[in-house]
């Protein structure tokens, strides 16, 4: 285990972790991203060895998502471990959220940060033209300070998935 891994908050700073706090094994980064945007705390390493994701879930109390059947049958993982059968990300995205529904604000695809919402104004210098004249909404990562907007590829998966996008629109992400 590398000494980098020594600098890995596993936790937010004074928060709980409630249900529903994951880690994502390196086959996983595309559905990492998509279930932050969704809402779910995942953690993404690039380069993550078995024995540290092992130790990641025992420390933290969070649930390990894998491709691997035979590291997420491993007895110390037991009920702590998801397997992803499919291969294809919205499959992939109906197979977790048929185990776990639900979500919540959502976090940056990015660093996991928990997205603030901003107006439009706080933006207008900050992203292209025709993307602040089409998109909805915007928020703010305060972790890594991307600015982000709901673009027709994320409404077109949501749709696949069963959501009614422009009804998540109303009202809070909460
Ligand atoms: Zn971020």
């Amino acid at each position: 285990m590398g000494g980098d891994f020594r600098r890995i908050s596993l936790l937010e700073e004074g928060k709980k972790l409630r249900d529903g706090a994951f880690v994502a094994d390196v086959m996983l980064g595309r559905l990492a991203r998509w279930l932050r945007i969704l809402g779910f705390d995942v953690l993404y390493f690039h380069r993550a060895p078995d024995d540290f994701l092992i130790y990641v879930v025992l420390e933290s109390g969070r649930v390990l998502m894998t491709r691997d059947r035979r590291l997420a049958e491993e007895p110390i993982l037991a009920n702590k471990a998801f397997l992803v059968e499919d291969t294809r990300l919205p499959w992939q995205l109906r197979e977790f959220l048929g185990r776990y529904p639900g979500g919540g604000r959502p976090r940056c695809a990015d660093c996991n940060g928990l997205l603030v919402e901003v107006s439009r104004e706080e933006v207008v210098d900050l992203v292209p033209q025709y993307v602040y004249f089409n998109s909805p909404r915007f928020w703010r990562c305060p972790s890594c300070g991307k600015v982000l907007w709901e673009g027709t590829h994320k409404r077109n998966m949501l749709r696949f998935l069963g959501f009614d996008p422009w009804r998540r629109d109303e009202g809070s992400p909460e």
